[in-house]
């Protein structure tokens, strides 16, 4: 069986965590690395960049496919630091789709790397910049026997939820998502539709939602719904709360996998084995 795997480099949301208590978690913001063979997806490019820039050069891969969850800070803050990393003979193909205009892709990125608010520019990169903008919904195809499925996300300016299939097995990436009352929606529901692991919005708790109502994000009582409706075998609850603590996180966890066993929270520098 062909090797598909996931590794979670940043998992807070918001801001980095940097503090002792959230050391075991991680303080780093979203950014996921899916392997499908040979060849690596990265989603979204946050805190963590920098260190998984230097392990893609270290590994000597030269093709990598970015897929931007939307263009919160959080989410491409450590996009220079990732290109900086990479060499002249790396390709590197960047893919976003919650915007229907008036930006694509290659402008939105330039107007991010650009004086007065960082030196680099993409003209400053030594590898082969590609752009790419797609319809959420759409479906895309990275490279040979990689498919990716599109949605579009509730979440304040849009945002796109990614599942990747590959050899028979499929992930999904679900980040920056407020739910509506409290029932599943039934689009994520049959998005998600038998995952082997589906990465989920769970920064807050019920119980801290109604003052956060509109900050676009979902709580991890409603990811457990969620993985429960859609029968995903492993769901991680990622994008944690900037200041929720290890401790914290151990409970909520405890307490997910109680309700469903697949539950876990996401930690960086774990691997997920499909
Ligand atoms: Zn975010
Ligand atoms: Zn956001």
């Amino acid at each position: 069986m062909a090797d598909f795997s996931v590794y979670f480099w940043g998992v807070r949301g918001s801001l980095p965590a940097c503090g002792p208590e959230t050391q075991r978690s991680g303080g780093h913001t979203s950014m996921v690395e899916m392997r499908c063979g040979e060849h690596v997806l990265m989603f979204d490019a946050g805190t963590a960049a920098k260190i998984a820039g230097d392990s893609l050069d270290e590994r000597g891969v030269r093709q990598v496919d970015v897929f931007f969850s939307h263009f919160h800070y959080d989410h491409i803050i450590g996009l220079p630091f990732l290109l900086f990393a990479l060499g002249r003979d790396v390709r590197v193909d960047l893919w976003s789709g919650h915007l229907n205009g008036p930006w694509t892709t290659r402008e939105l990125i330039a107007r991010f790397m650009a004086p007065p608010f960082f030196p680099v520019t993409p003209g400053d990169v030594k590898s082969k910049l590609d752009y790419h903008d797609f319809e959420p919904g759409d479906t895309l195809k990275p490279a040979e026997g990689v498919s990716v499925r599109t949605i579009r996300l509730n979440h304040p300016g849009g945002a796109v939820g990614y599942r990747v299939f590959y050899d028979g097995r499929s992930a999904a990436y679900l980040t920056d998502v407020e739910h509506e009352g409290s029932e599943v929606d039934p689009a994520l529901a049959e998005f998600l539709k038998g995952a082997d692991l589906a990465i989920y919005d769970a920064a807050y708790t019920d119980k801290e939602l109604p003052s956060c109502r509109g900050y676009g994000h979902s709580t991890w009582q409603h990811a457990v719904k969620l993985a429960k409706a859609a029968e995903v075998k492993r769901f991680a609850l990622f994008h944690h709360c900037l200041d929720r603590t290890d401790e914290q996180l151990d409970a909520i966890e405890r307490s997910a996998k109680a309700q469903y066993p697949g539950m876990f929270a996401a930690r960086a520098g774990v691997t997920v084995t499909l």
